[in-house]
């Protein structure tokens, strides 16, 4: 697609004509950007044409890099300053900066996505090309359209039109591209780990133009290992009276570990509860379990592979310690495990090559500055407020609010159309998103620190992004 280099729009001089006023965008130049938007749609719809068609399925995974090579790119074009760097071979993120023209007393905001898309599978079922994208009756219609390449898409259209239009921003705009998401990969806990702070950051992931927080994902691995392997035909006196022979079986003990779960579980369900969650919903979920050599051997080995949902106010640290605290208390009442505790191994960076991830959960803070920006952005452009609540699935959202930055989760899609066969957006959602988002760029990123609620150390800035 083309950038079209557009006179700068004028800027209006309320007050006496006082630098700051000239620099603030006025409400009815914003409306003229989002008139520009609805009226070159083609070319939001050519940029979600050319991302969806690079086949960004995870797993397999990294594949990545050409899609990458694209958003960096376009990013660079829109005046940021870009960095594309492996998060694994083939799989590179990129983050990016644009600096403000007064960083240090204007809000900043980071905005974030995943390239990658949910496998295909038998495409079979698909009737087009879920590569190619389609555009029938009001629908896009390709993979990852929903989830989540229609909010990247209708991200990349806004900072084009903001910076063809010379619109200033006062704080730093910045942007990270991760990879993925999908196979729970910490693409976006290695930005943070590199060091980002914001203001405020929006995930444009699924939320059908909601503003919403998340519950919490994290997998664990329990293992019983016993120090002595015994042959099948020492089972008898391993379990009989007089057999003498202290020992084991992995599997055996694991039916007790397994019911201190189930009574954890419940006692959660019963004791814990979160606005917009059904209650119940911070489940135990003993997902896989292997054990055993052979049917030669008393199973001296039994790892449980355990998924565990929590609740918004809860950090996965302190969850992973009450399961710990309950299964060692459980070990303890048994004779064999009192000796042989079960050894625990939380989240991971990867379910592809670690068989472990952590989604961490995202409170929502109506009260927050930028929240509160968002929904009047939102609600100028469409009339209505926009829902507020808690999604039912987990994105990376959690890793940028762990990081001490207000986060919310607002992007296009639907969660039904996510990952299905397919799969589809609506078109006037994503023309809308990239509308609201224009206005809360030009906005937010005009708005003095002092009227944002700043994190601690949000100032002391890293240079790093
Ligand atoms: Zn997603």
């Amino acid at each position: 697609m083309a950038f079209f280099l557009c006179p700068a729009l004028s800027w209006s001089m309320t007050q006496g004509g006082a630098r700051e006023s000239m620099l603030q965008p006025s409400q009815q130049q914003i409306r003229r950007l989002q008139a520009t938007a609805e009226a070159r749609q083609n070319e939001l719809f050519a940029l979600l044409e050319r991302l969806v068609a690079f086949p960004t399925v995870s797993p397999p995974a990294r594949n990545t890099e050409e899609a990458q090579r694209y958003v960096e790119s376009l990013l660079a074009a829109c005046g940021f300053e870009t960095s594309l760097w492996d998060v694994y071979p083939g799989d590179p993120n990129v983050t990016a900066v644009k600096r403000g023209a007064d960083s240090a007393h204007y809000c900043s905001l980071l905005l974030n996505g995943h390239i990658d898309v949910a496998e295909v599978g038998d495409s079979s079922g698909w009737s087009r090309d879920p590569f190619k994208l389609s555009l029938e009756d009001g629908r896009a219609y390709g993979r990852g359209v929903s989830d989540m390449k229609g909010g990247l898409a209708a991200l990349l259209f806004a900072l084009q039109l903001l910076h063809e239009q010379g619109i200033p921003l006062r704080g730093d705009l910045l942007f990270q591209s991760v990879i993925g998401e999908e196979a729970g990969e910490a693409g976006t806990r290695a930005c943070m780990e590199r060091g980002c702070e914001a203001d405020f950051a929006v995930v444009a992931d699924t939320s059908s133009l909601s503003i919403q927080g998340q519950g919490g994902v994290i997998t664990g691995w329990i293992t019983i290992q016993s120090p002595e392997t015994f042959h099948d035909g020492m089972r008898a006196k391993l379990i009989h009276a007089g057999g003498g022979v202290r020992g084991a079986s992995a599997i055996e003990k694991m039916m007790k570990l397994i019911s201190g779960l189930q009574e954890l579980e419940r006692h959660w369900a019963v004791t814990k509860s979160y606005p917009g969650f059904p209650a119940g919903s911070n489940t135990i979920n003993p997902a896989v379990i292997e054990g055993g050599r052979h049917a030669a051997f008393i199973a001296d080995r039994c790892a449980l592979w355990i998924t565990v949902h929590f609740y918004p106010d809860e950090d996965f640290e302190a969850v992973t310690r009450e399961i710990e605290d309950h299964l060692l208390r459980v070990a303890d009442g048994d004779p064999w495990l009192r000796q042989h505790p079960p050894a625990f191994r939380w989240g991971g960076r990867s379910m592809l090559e670690e068989r472990g991830e952590i989604f961490p959960s995202l409170a929502l803070d109506r009260e927050a500055a930028g929240l509160r920006q968002l929904v009047r952005s939102h609600q100028t452009l469409t009339g209505v407020e926009p829902e507020i609540g808690m999604s039912p699935t987990v994105t990376d959202a959690g890793w940028i609010a762990r990081a001490g930055i207000p986060t919310v989760i607002y992007g296009p899609g639907d969660l039904r159309h996510a990952h299905a066969v397919n799969e589809s957006a609506s078109m006037s959602e994503l023309i809308q998103y990239a509308q609201v988002m224009i206005a809360f760029i030009a906005e937010w990123c005009n708005t003095p620190k002092e009227s944002g609620r700043i994190p601690l150390g949000a100032q002391e800035r890293t240079g790093s992004f």
